[in-house]
């Protein structure tokens, strides 16, 4: 090693044991390397702007570790890279990234340049690359960390071109990889701007909790369960969604393994059966899941962008995804992902924990037409009675609100089950609170229209 450069190629016979693959198919999956190679360079803040979808430009910008000159020219040649040096590494990587391919791939189909500096370093080296040509290395001002500029992806290779999708959708993707890595990174801080908008702004420095709360709107918060479960060779935690939190599609589960995203048939077979009968046939739960395990027992080799990775004792590994699934559930909601830890010197009295949910395929009972709840304005409380306690039209202070039904209880934590005089309701207090913020929204909306054209009378022509 000379000057403190870092990079080494790889011999071709390592490189063969890395199967090639498609690294970049989307402008997504070029925010997803860039990302990740910040993050492997010790990054502390990430900014990842894009505009049109990415299609036009995706700049990422970190203020890590940086490169020499010598390293950066090093960083563009297929499998370069500085994370392993033989085959036998890749068995215990820790790094993000190692097949040392997502450089040289996105320059090849871009119009590219890099500008980094190591923090010894006095200037920063600029690098300009055209469809895979060097066009330019020259000097430049920059602040310690490293610089990606991707413009006009697959400019070259029109038929990629042609595939890549609306402006819109390719968003979608963007915005996706994003949150894997604030989710996955609380630690770092991470902007994304979108169209020279800023979309997030996360700062550092964040447990999980606050990141989630940052990310997610409080009521989504409200129902997730905290995760803490140790199973043989393994120790998963996070947060999964409570079963009033299901979804269409998989896109609100993340999943990580030792930090790295991570996705596995076994996994999502695991998910289901934990999940059986808590949430309706065909839905998804919402998960946030951390897994730590042994980096020999898991291949992450099995896929070129390293997203589907294999077990060595995957059975260990269902069992105990099933079981910290019904564990999390029979504890009370979390509360940690509501509000700040109760003082540990004078704890309070813990509440007893609700029983897991037990119905068999429970059907969609969203569509069902709930009875319009009593709602005047001095009665706009978004809580929902509280079983537990004494029926409320014996209470004084709100006589009548629920003096339509009588409640009979709760099943599984989750469903109120009520008796009216037409017959029985079973009532989704989710649901139901929901419904009480709309219909308070929409009063407000009502409400605005009404100043908005009081204001026009007085103005005409004025109006915002
Ligand atoms: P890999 O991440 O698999 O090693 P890449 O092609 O993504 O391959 O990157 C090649 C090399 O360039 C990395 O091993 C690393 O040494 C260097 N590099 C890439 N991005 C950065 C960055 N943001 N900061 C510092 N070094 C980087
Ligand atoms: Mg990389």
């Amino acid at each position: 090693m000379q000057n403190g450069n870092v990079i080494q190629v790889l011999s071709d016979h390592v490189a063969n044991k890395i199967a090639a693959g498609e690294v970049v198919d989307r402008p997504a999956s070029v925010v997803k390397e860039l990302m990740e190679n910040a993050i492997d360079a010790g990054a502390t803040q990430i900014e990842v702007e894009v505009i049109d979808g990415g299609r036009k430009v995706i700049v990422v910008t970190d203020n890590g570790k940086g490169m020499s000159r010598d390293d950066a020219l090093l960083a563009i040649e297929r499998h370069a890279t500085s994370k392993i040096r033989d085959v036998d590494d890749i068995e215990a990587v820790q790094t993000l990234g190692f097949r040392g391919e997502a450089l040289a791939s996105i320059a090849s189909v871009s119009r590219f340049s890099l500008t980094t500096r190591r923090p010894e370093d006095l200037g920063a080296t600029e690098v300009i690359i055209n469809g895979g040509r060097i066009q330019d290395v020259r000097e430049a001002g920059s602040p310690p960390g490293t610089c990606f500029k991707v413009r006009n992806l697959f400019f070259n290779v029109p038929a990629r071109r042609k595939f890549l999708r609306t402006a819109q959708t390719e968003l979608s993707h963007i915005r996706q990889i994003f949150l894997v890595y604030a989710l996955s990174y609380p630690d770092k801080g991470m902007t994304l701007t979108v169209d020279e908008r800023e979309l997030f702004r996360l700062p550092g420095g964040d447990a999980m909790e606050d990141r989630l709360r940052e990310i997610y709107s409080p009521e989504f918060c409200v129902d997730l369960r905290k995760l803490d479960y140790v199973g043989p060779g393994c120790h998963l935690t996070g947060f999964i969604g409570s079963p009033a939190l299901h979804r269409a599609d998989r896109s609100d589960q993340y999943i990580f393994i030792n930090g790295r995203p991570a996705s596995a048939p076994m996994l999502a077979s695991a998910l289901k059966e934990g999940f059986r009968g808590l949430i309706p046939k065909g839905r998804h739960p919402v998960v946030f899941l951390f897994i730590e395990m042994e980096p020999s027992l898991v291949d992450v080799n099995v896929h070129p962008t390293k997203k589907e990775v294999r077990f060595r004792r995957p059975s260990d590994l269902r069992d105990a995804l099933i079981e910290g699934i019904r564990e999390a559930m029979a504890q009370p909601l979390s509360p940690s992902a509501t509000e700040p830890e109760a003082d540990p010197e004078t704890p309070g009295p813990s509440p007893p924990p609700k029983p897991a949910f037990q119905i068999q395929d429970l059907p969609e009972v969203r569509t069902f037409q709930y009875p319009k709840l009593p709602l005047e304005p001095e009665q706009r409380q978004t809580e929902m009675p509280d079983v537990t306690k004494p029926e409320p039209e014996n209470e004084p202070e709100s006589p009548g609100l629920w003096a339509w039904c009588r409640i009979l209880g709760q099943v599984g934590g989750m469903y109120v089950v009520l008796e009216t005089d037409e017959g029985m309701v079973l009532m989704d207090p989710h649901a139901a609170h929901e419904r009480v913020l709309f219909e308070s929204y929409m009063k407000d909306v009502v409400e605005a229209g009404r100043c908005l054209r009081t204001l026009s009378m007085v103005r005409p022509g004025k109006v915002m």
